[in-house]
């Protein structure tokens, strides 16, 4: 398979970036490629340009006067799971960043990349002749292949680091030709899977921002695949929990749950009904069939929707028992 041909511009800044972006149709932004080459091959978009932030430099990540933790977008998956402050103030999306593919993969994949990655299926993500001769409704068609006669995308979100930064309540900041906005990462997505993204061709993530976090918490990450291998989550939960004083009891949780579906999704149920109750195994129990009960589930890449249902619960209940084990005090901790 061959890359089709294309022009590389290569910005010496973000505003740079963006009015090339802005600058006429068949424009796409690239970061590490990891996604958008592989989609490139099998000609599920040709863009004529390609805008690069191979060029600008990723600043390190900076801890602001509210404890806030600011991360450059441009980061590389493997400088997130090896920095210093990250590993500290948000040891989840450390989690998440090291459960992505290989070292190869994010030594090259950006933060920015994984958290605006295409929605993937077992029918799409195949070159055009190998599979099937009509286009789904994702190249254009007007059916989807996936589910016979569907005519809705069953494509789903496969990234492991978005649900982490929705568990860590994480902003992004967005430029464009306005300027800068700051928006909620939840904002982000869509949900609908032909169109998992809100943000417009000419905008550009730029940084990640996650509050600061006090008191006693704990993180846990789940991904869950068949060959433990090189490979996309079959589904992946992250989890972020605040306990009480006494390390028994759960002030609040957030659980955060991807690849079932067109976007990440919290599970807002199962989180309500934790707070404010004791971290014993039989809530943990208790509160992993919620998730697993509460959530959209699509079947995908060939499992069906019980065989998801019981991935997510187990998955779910280790993500939770990691978040209890690693509960640690971040009062303590100095910025
Ligand atoms: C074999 C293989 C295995 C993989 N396994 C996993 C996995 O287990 N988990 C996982 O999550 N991912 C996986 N991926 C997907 C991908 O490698 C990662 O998501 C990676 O982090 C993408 O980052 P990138 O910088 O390479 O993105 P790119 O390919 O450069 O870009 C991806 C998309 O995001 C857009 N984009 C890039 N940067 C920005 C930005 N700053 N603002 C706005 N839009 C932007 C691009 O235009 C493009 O549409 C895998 C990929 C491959 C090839």
């Amino acid at each position: 398979m061959y890359l089709p041909k294309f022009t590389l511009e290569s910005p010496k800044s973000i505003e740079e970036a963006v009015v090339l972006l802005g600058s006429g149709e068949g424009t796409k932004l690239l970061s590490g490629g990891t996604d958008l080459f592989p989609r490139m091959k099998y000609k599920l978009c040709s863009p004529e340009v390609l805008i690069s932030l191979k060029g600008l430099p990723s600043a390190t990540p900076q801890i602001d006067e509210d404890g806030k933790l600011i991360i450059d977008a441009k980061m590389s998956l493997t400088t997130i799971t090896l920095s210093y402050e990250i590993r500290e103030k948000a040891p989840l999306l450390a989690l998440a960043a090291q459960k992505v593919a290989t070292r190869e993969i994010r030594n090259m994949g950006t933060l920015g990349g994984n958290i605006c990655q295409e929605t993937r299926c077992l029918y799409l993500n195949q070159t055009h002749t190998f599979q099937f001769t009509e286009p789904c409704l994702k190249r254009g068609g007007k059916e989807c292949y996936f589910a016979p006669k569907g005519k809705k995308c069953w494509a789903t979100f496969m990234s492991d680091i978005a649900p982490a930064l929705f568990c860590l309540d994480a902003r992004v900041i967005i430029a464009d030709s306005n300027g800068e906005r700051e928006i909620k990462i939840e904002d982000v997505y869509t949900n609908d899977s032909l169109k998992p993204l809100s943000l417009k061709p000419d905008q550009i993530i730029t940084k990640i921002i996650v509050p600061e976090t006090q008191g006693l918490s704990g993180s846990g990450f789940a991904k869950f695949t068949v060959r433990e291998t090189i490979e996309f989550a079959v589904v992946n939960v992250g989890v972020f929990l605040e306990a009480e004083k006494d390390l028994k009891t759960c002030k609040q949780v957030r659980i955060s749950v991807g690849a079932i579906f067109g976007g990440p999704q919290r599970a807002l149920e199962a989180e309500d009904w934790l707070a404010g109750k004791s971290l014993s195994q039989e809530n943990i129990n208790t509160v992993s069939q919620k998730v697993a009960r509460s959530l959209k589930i699509i079947s995908h890449h060939g499992y069906s929707k019980s065989y998801l249902t019981e991935c997510l619960k187990t998955q779910s209940r280790q993500a939770l028992n990691d978040a209890v084990k690693g509960l640690t005090d971040q009062s303590n901790k100095e910025g």
